[in-house]
């Protein structure tokens, strides 16, 4: 099977023809460049006949490549125009019946996806990148691995160690899935409008084993996000609200076997999930 990628003239044509000018506000800048959506496909090592979930394929760069190396793609896509045009795209470059099925949605708010797809590969919406990122992985367990390209800091954020500087709410959640690791930058000139921030792959694996229960994860992110509000204040004092002041935000932490006087950025997700713990066996 030969699939014909999209070049720079094509995606212009293709945009003019639907009337398309790309807008900031669904995060609408296009690759142009087949170079960096065969990259993006081999970081990801995608294989013939591997299932492939792909958020905003736009005009089709990127799902192309994806079909080309011989994957099924299910493609969610919030721009009906864009997600209309697609399955035509595809037919008219080579891709086989079958092989793309188009969701016109809202990334954020789709609870099920045809074709039961276990890799993610998306050069993603960089508005929502980090909650549709951490929506995709909650809601589609068989979600094993993927590669997605997001701007470079939050690139760098996502798999971010704790200790470091930008580690923060996202890269502690992003852990509760599994491991990220950044696989490269991307100049900004493959892109259509150009952007004005850096751009970067990230690639993650999920753990084998599940870290805790729904119940646990909710509570492990809150305080995720008590301890990242006030980054500079010791645990003790961020969790004083929520672990009923500071003497038993201290028992909590002393329970769970952290410093109270830690702060919430040298702490790694499996410390959140024992102050979580430790705070449900509180409240009974
Ligand atoms: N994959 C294409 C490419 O690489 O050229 C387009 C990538 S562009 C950065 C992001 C795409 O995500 C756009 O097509 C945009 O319409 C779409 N998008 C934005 N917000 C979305 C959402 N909440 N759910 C689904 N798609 C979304």
């Amino acid at each position: 099977m030969t699939v014909r990628l999209l070049g720079a003239g094509d995606i212009r044509e293709l945009a003019a023809e639907l009337d398309v000018t790309p807008t900031k506000k669904l995060g609408q800048n296009f690759v142009v460049d087949a170079n960096t959506v065969r990259r993006i496909v081999h970081t990801a090592r995608v294989e013939a006949g591997e299932r492939v979930v792909e958020i905003g394929p736009g005009l089709g760069s990127l799902t192309l490549a994806i079909l080309e190396a011989g994957a099924t793609v299910t493609a969610v896509e919030i721009d009906h125009r864009l997600a209309e045009r697609l399955p035509r795209t595809a037919a008219e470059r080579g891709v086989p019946d079958g092989a793309l099925t188009v969701v016109d949605a809202d990334a954020l708010r789709v609870t099920e996806l045809p074709g039961d797809p276990t890799i993610l590969v998306a050069n993603l919406p960089y508005n929502v990148s980090v909650p549709v990122l951490l929506h995709f992985l909650e809601t589609f367990a068989r979600l094993d691995r993927g590669v997605v390209m997001v701007q470079a800091e939050v690139g760098e954020r996502l798999a971010a160690e704790p200790g470091s500087k930008v580690y923060g709410a996202p890269s502690a959640k992003a852990a509760w899935y599994g491991a990220w690791r950044l696989a490269g930058s991307v100049s900004r000139q493959v892109f259509w409008p150009v952007p004005n921030v850096d751009s970067v792959l990230v690639a993650f694996q999920r753990d084998a084993a599940a870290r805790g229960t729904e119940d646990e994860r909710l509570r492990t992110f809150r305080i995720v996000d008590l301890a990242f509000q006030q980054r500079r204040k010791m645990l003790r004092q961020a969790l004083a609200g929520e672990l009923g002041g500071s003497a038993g935000a201290t028992e909590v932490l002393e329970r769970a076997g952290v410093a109270p006087t830690a702060r919430g950025e040298s702490l790694d997700i499996d410390d959140f999930l024992r102050i979580a713990r430790a705070l449900a066996e509180t409240s009974g």
